[in-house]
């Protein structure tokens, strides 16, 4: 596999790129105040990463200069592997263009979350917009299953969820067949990611970011970087146990977080216990809960209780300032997020954690692909200070939800 080479930079060039990136558009007199260097050497510095354009710097009164990490990194495939298939984004970082690829088809036909048919889109992709050929810059994989780091392929017992790809070393595999710097992670770690640059963690040195939705995952920020643990597998609050005599989950445990709030749990909670017969999903769960169904809001407490449950627990061990809840179930708003704080008062938090803060993470449905974005760049000591319009996808669930 080709790796990403890291720019070389000087100590204080390093150090004015992880502020911008940080803490976004700055002057540069905060600069030197918040690096301790001197004027001189934060003017000389930002007139290199001009040249190489790294940052750009914009006049924002008649005295003072704005300076922003910008990336002019040609283009990056984003890829979302998941259990029900994938979907791919293009980022196109010269013409600022994002081209989004949901249901991907070959003529009439859905593709198959095979390695075979990844590679075959992918090259029609490449044979559609054919100027993008010598451009690709990089290709990220957010794979929504636990990778072994050691062989880059899904951990063997997870490998029920995606089946097709056995034990494939996925990034050997797509690097094999383009010959450009793919980067494989996942998806929550993504998800994290891009909440710690662009969304609710920015600033914060300890963040803990939760995704709900079709599965339930998360991401661990220790003092300023993604913590994985010794072999890539820390933050998988999925599989925290919560009730021992819950549902067999597919990790071979009993009554995990994800067996009982992901969204198919829910799902089959609400036919089982109330016999819907119609086909119902979580967005129509949320939907029917805020329209005042009953037992739908009650379904949406109950799972508040259970992530509380969670979130006392991963707060006594990392004390985070922050923790943010993103994923389709955290667009039940108001509901669910007022049972998991009665929960964390119940577990008296304010005793470990008195300052840390809930909030609904910023990215609902996109926060992988931006996630994926995120971490390319950083991989290639670049950044984007401020998140521009043309990056972000129009948040269809959002929309609906809230229309
Ligand atoms: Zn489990």
């Amino acid at each position: 596999m080709v790796s990403l080479n890291r720019v070389g930079k000087t100590g204080s060039q390093q150090a004015i790129i992880d502020l911008l990136r940080i803490s976004g558009p700055q002057t540069q007199a905060s600069i030197a105040r918040s690096t301790g260097l001197s004027p001189a050497t934060v003017n000389n510095v930002i007139q290199s990463l001009k040249e190489t354009g790294i940052v750009d710097v914009n006049k924002i009164n008649g005295r003072d200069t704005s300076v922003s990490l910008v990336s002019r990194t040609g283009i990056l495939v984003s890829i979302i592997l998941g259990h029900n298939g994938f979907t791919v984004s293009i980022f196109d970082f010269v013409k600022q263009k994002r081209i989004n690829f949901e249901n991907p088809c070959i003529g009439e036909s859905l593709v198959r979350n095979t390695p075979h048919d990844l590679v075959k889109f992918l090259n029609n992709i490449v044979k559609d917009n054919i100027h993008y050929e010598n451009k690709i810059s990089g290709i990220v994989v957010g794979v929504q299953a636990p990778l072994n780091t050691t062989t880059g392929a899904i951990q063997s017992w997870a490998i029920n969820r995606m089946p097709a790809w056995g034990d494939i070393s996925i990034g050997n595999f797509i690097s094999d067949h383009f010959n450009v710097p793919v980067i494989i992670e996942n998806d929550a770690n993504l998800a994290t990611l891009a909440e710690w640059t662009w969304g609710a963690g920015v600033k914060t040195d300890n963040f803990i970011n939760i995704t709900c939705s079709s599965q339930v995952g998360g991401g661990i920020v220790l003092s300023g970087r993604i913590f994985k643990g010794s072999n890539g597998m820390a933050g998988e609050f999925g599989h925290i146990v919560i009730d021992q005599e819950g549902p067999i989950c597919f990790c071979g445990s009993r009554g995990c977080l994800s067996s009982l709030v992901s969204e198919r749990a829910l799902v089959r909670k609400l036919k089982l216990d109330n016999h819907y017969q119609n086909e119902i999903s979580l967005q129509d769960i949320i939907l029917l809960a805020k329209k005042g169904d009953a037992a739908c809001q009650r379904l949406i407490r109950e799972a508040g209780n259970q992530i509380g449950f969670a979130i006392a627990n991963i707060a006594k061990i990392f004390a985070p300032e922050m923790i943010s809840i993103g994923g389709e179930l955290s667009l039940a708003g108001e509901l669910l997020f007022q049972s998991i704080q009665n929960i964390l008062i119940e577990q008296n938090l304010e005793a470990v954690s008195p300052s840390i803060s809930l909030v609904a993470a910023k990215f609902v449905d996109d926060a992988v692909m931006l996630g994926s974005v995120a971490y390319f760049l950083s991989e290639k000591n670049q950044g984007i200070s401020e998140l521009p319009m043309w990056m972000i996808k129009q948040d269809k669930i959002y929309n609906q939800i809230y229309a």
